[in-house]
């Protein structure tokens, strides 16, 4: 049930098509994937197993549409996707709901996930606008120039944390640019992708965005091995990444990979420590930890760490979990129940390795939701850099402290985990934040703030966290590739070469 006191499968429809050429097409597999909703338990829809087959009918779709597509102005493609900004934002609430009832993630934040995609359709609406070249005045009659060329198809893969705007967040900049898109959502989560695309197609042109369900080793290795798809960009484990880069290998596709991330928030004993723990919590446990810039590893200077784990603790309770539809609700499910026993295997991983348990561990009991997968905020002290907890992804609402005292080995510690996506630093001292975001090998670090993302600013992992860059100006490079022509206005190239 629902705050209004609907079931959330009466709303739902019980099943939906795969969207190829603007249009909801049956898959060829008879195979379906059943969708479940973590706040009431209950199965909501299932959606197909989209083959190769229909893998490869939604390519030739886009293919179909490309050349038209990438010949629309700039300025046709801008107004288009201003338009589906403004229709996302008239339907904000229901595309919220839906959302909230397929990953059991706070109505407030999926009401905020709405207007951040519709903030990144409306950016790339105007950045596509100053996508520019460069000329090359090479000799008074030879000119170069670069411009750049949409790619083609691009098969776009989502992760399950952030369905709707990671959908809509990922094509933006790869439509404005004038490609067209095969987009697979997560398995778990497919159902705000389908509502968005029938708005879609009240808007686009048909194959321009389609739509294809499935698993990753059914749907996404289709995607993966097509030979028509120019370019794949994912969103995933860094596990998946390494997958995605071996089965790219024989297409030769270009690849952008989002991957994981084992984010540390260094606290500076300068640092307001108030501000510093609200911070905190919202860095370590937003979308219920399931963020892959989770603040999880939250490196306590000495002298303040007794200060701060007691600031942290405090502010517990205002995290409010509770039924994910109310509007109060600063905490919900966990996305599935497998990720809830792989998340739990974890805390016991923790209390086993010796790390003490401050608080949490267990399972929350919420009035009215029974089989609410409900997992409490849970935070580990006395953690040592070779515990298992400390150097893996947990995606989940599981943060540790690590006390430190001397910089350097600080440094070491939160630079020896194998990705490198984000970090926060919490202090008063301008030239110490500057020289620790330096030194820290991450993608995107937050001085006195966490979790901000921005349309413009530029977002990406290093080392296992992946590479290429999203939702800045640049992303549109990545999408796109430099045409150079050499023009000779004077039969001048034999005298160049003399
Ligand atoms: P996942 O890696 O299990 O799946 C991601 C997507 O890849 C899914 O759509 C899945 O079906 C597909 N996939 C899986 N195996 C595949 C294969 N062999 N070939 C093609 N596609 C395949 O990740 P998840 O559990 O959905 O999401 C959680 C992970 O995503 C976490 O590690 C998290 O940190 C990461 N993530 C990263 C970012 C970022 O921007 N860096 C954002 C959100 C989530």
């Amino acid at each position: 049930m629902n705050a209004v006191g609907n079931p959330i499968s009466e709303v739902i429809p019980e099943s939906y098509k795969l969207f190829i050429g603007g249009k909801w097409q049956e898959s060829g597999s008879k195979e379906r994937l059943a969708c479940y909703s973590p706040v009431s338990g209950e199965q909501i829809t299932t959606v197909p197993v989209a083959n190769a087959a229909d893998v490869d009918a939604a390519v030739k779709n886009s293919a179909q549409a490309f050349p038209k597509w990438s010949e629309t102005t700039a300025k046709k493609r801008q107004q288009m996707l201003l338009d589906l900004a403004d229709k996302l934002v008239e339907q904000a609430d229901r595309i919220a709901w839906m959302e909230t009832a397929n990953t059991g993630k706070p109505m407030r934040e999926s009401i905020a996930n709405v207007h951040t995609a519709v903030d990144r359709l409306r950016y790339y609406a105007g950045a596509v606008r100053a996508l520019e070249g460069r000329v090359l005045p090479v000799t008074a009659n030879i000119t170069s120039y670069d411009h750049r060329v949409p790619l083609g198809v691009v098969g776009i893969i989502g992760a399950w944390n952030f369905p709707l705007n990671m959908f809509l967040g990922k094509i933006a900049p790869v439509i404005a640019a004038g490609n067209c898109v095969v987009y697979k959502p997560a398995d778990a989560t497919p159902v705000t992708t389908l509502e968005i695309a029938a708005i879609i197609s009240e808007v686009l042109p048909p194959g321009v965005v389609n739509v294809v369900t499935g698993t990753g080793a059914v749907t996404g290795e289709a995607m993966l091995a097509h030979p028509a798809i120019r370019m794949i960009s994912v969103t995933g484990s860094s596990e998946t990444g390494r997958k995605v880069m071996k089965g790219v290998a024989n297409t030769m596709k270009r690849v952008t990979l989002e991957l994981g991330g084992k984010n540390a928030q260094v606290v500076f004993p300068d640092a307001d420590l108030d501000r510093a723990a609200q911070g905190i919590l919202l860095g370590a446990f937003l979308n219920q930890g399931q963020v892959c810039t989770a603040g999880s590893r939250i490196f306590a200077h000495k002298d303040i760490a007794d200060e701060l784990k007691a600031k942290i603790i405090a502010l517990i309770p205002e995290l409010a979990m509770g039924d994910p539809f109310n509007d109060q609700t600063r905490m919900g499910t966990l996305v599935s129940k497998e990720h809830l026993a792989r998340v739990r295997e974890y805390i016991e991983i923790g209390k086993k390795e010796g790390a003490r348990l401050v608080c949490g561990g267990d399972m929350a009991k919420i009035a009215g939701l029974p089989n609410g997968l409900f997992l409490q905020a849970t935070i580990f002290d006395q953690v040592t850099q070779d515990m298992r907890i400390a150097n893996e992804e947990i995606f989940g609402p599981v943060a540790t402290i690590h006390e430190w005292s001397d910089y350097e080995q600080m440094l070491a510690e939160v630079g020896s985990v194998e990705q490198g996506l984000a970090a926060g630093i919490w202090t008063a001292s301008l030239s110490q934040a500057h020289t620790t975001a330096k030194r820290i090998q991450a993608g995107r670090v937050w001085v006195n703030c966490y979790n901000l993302f921005p349309s413009g600013a530029s977002f990406g992992g290093m080392k296992a966290s992946g590479f290429g860059r999203e939702d800045a100006f640049e992303t549109l490079f990545e999408f796109t590739e430099v045409k150079n022509v050499i023009i000779d206005s004077a039969d001048s190239y034999r005298r160049f070469y003399g």
